[in-house]
């Protein structure tokens, strides 16, 4: 069994508003109400592929009740931890005239420490089922920035691989927890050198250096450039065709989730790297977040060129 891990949800509402502009009333079609979060991108992904992903997280509220009825729906398990406090909302308002999206996003809600004790509890509880833990997503504000390290270090404890989706301050210290694998992109990644990377082989070299540090796996996602897999002792990278692309927003989620199906399910690290490339296509010419057709994927895989370099 697949865990995922979305410490900080939200609603996320969408409105279509042209011309958009401050300081006016804007008359609108009901917004696009979605649970959201990257981990449960993820989730919604590994479904699709045929997986029963079991989803972790906090949730509050009459919002929390809100997308734990929501995930049912969609057929989607968890074992959500309670908090006292509501879970937040995030706004998106789209101006397709002007290409602009504004945002709003509320603050997360705070988590008392016995809330806090009780989700590190359930994670452990999961250890006796999981296969493979993802974790994606910033942290909220008011968790410690080691968190992930933590989470990391319990799973490795019980051998089991941890996958970490993650940017800035929590990244770095999670890279501290040895995951098995992480999934930077360009950004995140030169973010975490503190110096920009020009070429190809900047970006691998620091890719090594994380290897270096205990990183079993470093993903280096780069949109329509493809990929490069970095490991101790290979490096691969996936040559992409370009694609129609109508929503780029979740393909590096849909890229995790194929690649954990990947590793679920035994295949050898070169059809690893292709279907977890495919996913993230397939999502990018997708209008909605954190959906694949299959039959789209198959014909990506015959398209994608894994090369060592
Ligand atoms: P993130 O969403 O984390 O920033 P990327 O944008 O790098 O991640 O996307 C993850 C993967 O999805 C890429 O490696 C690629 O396989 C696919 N992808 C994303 N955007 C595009 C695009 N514009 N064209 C083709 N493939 C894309």
């Amino acid at each position: 069994m697949i865990v995922t891990v979305t410490l900080n949800p939200a609603i996320d509402i969408s409105y279509r508003v042209n011309n958009f502009k401050i300081n006016k009333g804007h008359r609108v079609e009901n917004g696009n109400k979605t649970a959201g979060g990257k981990g449960l991108n993820v989730s919604r992904v590994l479904k699709q592929l045929g997986e029963h992903p079991h989803c972790l997280g906090f949730l509050g509220g009459s919002n929390g009740k809100w997308i734990k009825r929501q995930l049912e729906i969609e057929g989607l398990e968890g074992s959500f931890t309670q908090i006292k406090e509501e879970t937040r909302t995030c706004l998106a308002f789209i101006d397709e005239e002007n290409s602009t999206q504004t945002e709003l996003m509320e603050k997360c809600p705070t988590v008392s420490e016995e809330e806090k004790e009780e989700f590190l509890e359930t994670y452990q509880q999961q250890f006796k089922k999981a296969t493979l833990i993802i974790a994606s997503g910033s942290l909220p504000s008011w968790l410690d920035s080691s968190f992930y390290k933590d989470m990391s270090k319990l799973a490795k404890e019980q051998n089991i691989p941890f996958i970490l989706d993650t940017s800035g301050e929590p990244l770095k210290l999670g890279i501290e927890g040895n995951p098995f694998l992480i999934k930077p992109n360009q950004e995140e990644l030169t973010q975490f050198a503190g110096k920009e990377l020009k070429t190809m082989e900047d970006m691998v070299e620091v890719a090594i250096r994380i290897c270096n540090q205990g990183v079993q796996n470093v993903l280096l996602s780069l949109g329509e450039g493809g990929a490069i897999l970095v490991r101790k002792d290979v490096i691969l990278k996936a040559n992409i065709p370009s694609i129609p692309v109508v929503n780029p927003v979740g393909s590096g989620d849909s890229m995790i989730a194929g690649m954990a199906y990947s590793i679920n399910n035994n295949l050898v690290l070169e059809e690893c790297l292709r279907m977890a490339c495919a996913c993230g296509m397939a999502n990018a010419m997708e209008e909605k977040t954190g959906f694949v057709q299959s039959q789209m994927i198959k014909q990506l895989l015959k398209e994608i060129n894994i090369t060592s370099i």
